[in-house]
């Protein structure tokens, strides 16, 4: 390496992982060493590409870049935003020599993997998120997927990044709401394989509930708390990179979310539906016995003082929740599968196969 860029984080990944404020500003040089390229294809949201994306951009030659943008939102995350994507990338001239950035929340990094993946049989992509949620989850792993009417992230591959580069500074200009989103994602790690974790991310979530990117020691306390998740997801995914066995305890509360959202047409924040589904599948936990009683009243305090919901909005249709359950695609032999808690910090294993079948009506109780 020539210059200051700071040394990747010390992961069990076969890629790295940069996590430090300002870091972003060496992302050219790092895309130059992990994805040397000809051509490099910019990919974020309108909202995100002035913000953040067209500095980037910046950093690589003009005659060889280009910065592809799709409107914020779930609900571009589809197979129709992959066609327009790899059609506009042919259009341009984009080949085999081509490395994508993908700047963004989970879509973009969802979508423009997706994109790298499938364009040409797979492109490197630099994965530089930009929320909360996306650093300390989308980003690493290497999963990436659209949506189709049938549910969510139907349709993806695993294909892992070349880079990833995390700046928390660019926190500072993430609406609140979706700043608190990403607490959910940390408060699972938490739950699912560290209980100190956990402790440490409860001690700083009032304060990034009050006073967001304002909090006093906002910066080095959350690029602490991105690495401590980043290093659980990571541990994780590096003993199964293909969710055969032990990846599936990062599903902690998504059977349940995922369906809310479904049911919700994905009004709902990512992060406020994996609250509801983290308490709700506590409850069932607790319900058939694998975990004792106050688990779920242990996770819903976390996620309240994190200012995220506890339980679903009024008047939603728990049958049509079920019946949602039932649409995911862990879902198995009809009876849909929940990755649950046995205590904070602690997973029950089922075998190795890290996920149970319920009932519907186990679902139902703990949902009402
Ligand atoms: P998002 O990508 O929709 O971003 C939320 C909003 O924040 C958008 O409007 C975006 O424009 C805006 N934004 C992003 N960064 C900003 C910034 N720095 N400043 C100002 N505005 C900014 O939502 P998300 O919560 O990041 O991601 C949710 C998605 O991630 C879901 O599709 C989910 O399925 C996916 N996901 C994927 C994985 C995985 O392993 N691949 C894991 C978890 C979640």
């Amino acid at each position: 390496m020539t210059s200051a860029h700071p040394e990747p984080l010390q992961l069990p990944l076969p890629y790295p992982v940069y996590c430090r404020a300002g870091v972003r500003q060496t992302i050219g040089e790092i895309a130059r060493l992990v994805a040397p390229s000809h051509r490099v294809a910019v990919i974020s949201d309108s909202a995100v590409a002035p913000l953040h994306a067209a500095a980037i951009v910046a950093q690589f030659p003009a005659d060889s870049t280009r910065l592809f943008t799709v409107p914020p939102g779930e609900q571009v995350k589809t197979r129709a935003t992959w066609a327009e994507l790899t059609d506009a990338l042919l259009e341009w001239g984009a080949g085999r020599d081509t490395t994508v950035i993908a700047v963004g929340g989970g879509v973009v990094g969802d979508l423009a993997g997706f994109v790298a993946s499938t364009f040409m049989r797979g492109l490197p992509v630099v994965q530089v998120p930009t929320t909360l949620l996306a650093m300390v989850d989308a980003s690493v792993g290497g999963k990436t997927a659209v949506d189709t009417p049938f549910g969510k992230n139907l349709v993806g591959a695993f294909h892992n990044p070349a880079a990833v580069v995390i700046d928390p500074e660019v926190l500072n200009t993430l609406p609140e709401d979706v700043l608190r989103s990403g607490l959910a994602e940390m408060i699972k790690h938490g739950v699912i394989a560290d209980a100190p974790y956990f402790d440490a991310v409860l001690r700083f979530a009032d304060a990034v509930r009050d006073h967001g990117a304002s909090a006093p020691d906002f910066a080095a306390t959350i690029t602490t708390l991105v690495i401590g998740s980043v290093r659980i997801k990571a541990e994780v995914v590096a003993e199964d990179t293909r969710e055969g066995g032990l990846r599936q305890i990062l599903n902690f509360g998504h059977t349940i979310a995922h369906a809310v959202e479904r049911v919700l047409n994905f009004t709902l924040l990512h992060g406020d539906a994996v609250a509801i589904g983290m308490v709700a599948e506590a409850r069932i936990a607790e319900s058939i016995g694998l975990a004792g009683e106050g688990l779920s009243l242990a996770i819903a305090d976390a996620v309240e003082r994190a200012g995220l919901p506890s339980r679903l909005p009024a008047g939603v249709p728990l049958d049509d929740i079920i019946a949602a359950t039932h649409g995911d695609k862990k879902a198995r032999e009809g009876s849909a599968r929940y990755a649950l808690p046995r205590s904070i910090g602690e997973m029950e294993a089922a075998e190795g196969k890290w996920s149970v079948a319920v009932s519907d009506a186990v679902v139902k109780s703990a949902l009402s």
